[in-house]
């Protein structure tokens, strides 16, 4: 049996995973990532805890290769990080030389967040459709976007910022330099920061108490609000419907796409946003309206708005899944057109 290594680099936790080529997890580790110390030092404890799990299971089969989803702008081309706010100092560095040359094993990078969308596609709420699209919502908003089966990656690799779709023109600045951004909506850090903003109007003493009171005033703890009846930590939830509504309409009009997976932490408050979401997008897309699953008769095609089902795992096992698809990529060789003879169809491939 063959396997593949998946890591998911987060700016908490360092995440290693072996699994099998048919989705079977074999060992799961996770190590807390030091960001402070370094990226040397990361870098150092990652490529050891790889070597680690490949020493260990070395009798066991053949190793396909290692993905690593990074959170951050990822170039493809040259396999570096643009931009990453979780790990800072990591820039420009290019991750992807220096990890195969320690490792001296292929290697594949990939954003966490595409990485999450892989994973949900392979295993989880998207396993029965080649077309979908992934929001993660966790500390920050990421997106992924699966074409054809494949990730979708745009002229350099950057596409699927759905984190980044302005929701609200002129609304709360992001740190990508636009304003009014689904991240600063829809995230841990918006509900936190707007259930903030609600204590600062004097709207509800309950959230003004748990952010006294609660060290870790946390999007989980104003949920548990929300559901217990609390008007202004349900209004936060009610913003994080809407401008969810307002981005996945967006794409239902662009892309026409039969699933829309929703998932990282904040998507366990689903049933205090879910409503809003759902009448948001039914206002916005007129693809939705007429092809939502209530609208359509038993058997036709639809559009699934709906959770993601691997929770935190969903990044692991799509990283692992990336070099074996990289595999079945390079393994049925494209029978290209013959020259002079335009419209010649493509065999083979896929
Ligand atoms: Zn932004």
């Amino acid at each position: 049996m063959s396997y593949a290594i998946g890591v998911d680099l987060g700016g908490t936790n360092l995440r290693i995973a072996a699994v099998e080529e048919r989705g079977a997890l074999m060992e799961k580790v996770t190590l807390g990532t030091q960001v402070q110390r370094g990226r040397d030092y990361v870098v150092g404890q990652m490529t050891d805890a790889i070597r680690h799990v490949i020493t260990k299971y070395q009798d066991h089969g053949q190793l396909i290769g290692i993905g690593i989803g990074v959170p951050g702008f990822i170039d493809m081309d040259t396999g570096t990080v643009r931009e990453s706010p979780n790990l800072p100092g990591w820039s420009d560095y290019p991750v992807h030389k220096d990890i195969e040359s320690r490792l001296g094993t292929k290697v594949v990078l990939e954003n966490d967040a595409n990485a999450a969308a892989m994973g949900e596609k392979w295993l989880g709420a998207g396993r029965d459709t080649n077309d979908m699209v992934m929001y993660t919502l966790g500390t920050g908003v990421g997106g992924g976007i699966v074409v054809d089966g494949r990730l979708w990656h745009g002229m350099n690799g950057m596409a699927g910022e759905l984190g980044h779709h302005t929701v609200l023109p002129d609304g709360h600045p992001c740190g990508c330099g636009n304003h009014g951004c689904l991240e600063q909506y829809a995230s841990a850090t918006a509900v936190v920061r707007m259930a903030r903003e609600a204590v600062a109007k004097g709207m509800s003493d309950a959230l003004a108490n748990a952010s006294r009171n609660d060290v870790e005033f946390s999007s989980k703890v104003i949920y548990q609000l929300a559901i217990q009846g609390d008007k202004a930590a349900q209004e936060v939830f009610n913003t994080v419907g809407r401008s969810l509504g307002i981005a996945v309409g967006n794409m239902v009009n662009a892309l026409n796409f039969p699933m829309y997976v929703i998932g990282g932490g904040v998507s366990s408050a689903w049933d205090a946003f879910h409503d809003s979401m759902f009448e948001e997008l039914h206002t916005r897309s007129f693809i939705y309206r007429v092809t939502a699953p209530e609208a359509v008769k038993p058997g036709a095609k639809r559009t699934i708005v709906t959770r993601a089902l691997l929770g935190s795992d969903a990044g692991l096992f799509g990283a692992a899944r990336l070099p074996m698809l990289v595999n079945a990529d390079s393994a049925v060789p494209a029978e290209q057109p013959k020259e002079g003879v335009p419209g010649t169809p493509v065999a083979g491939t896929r």
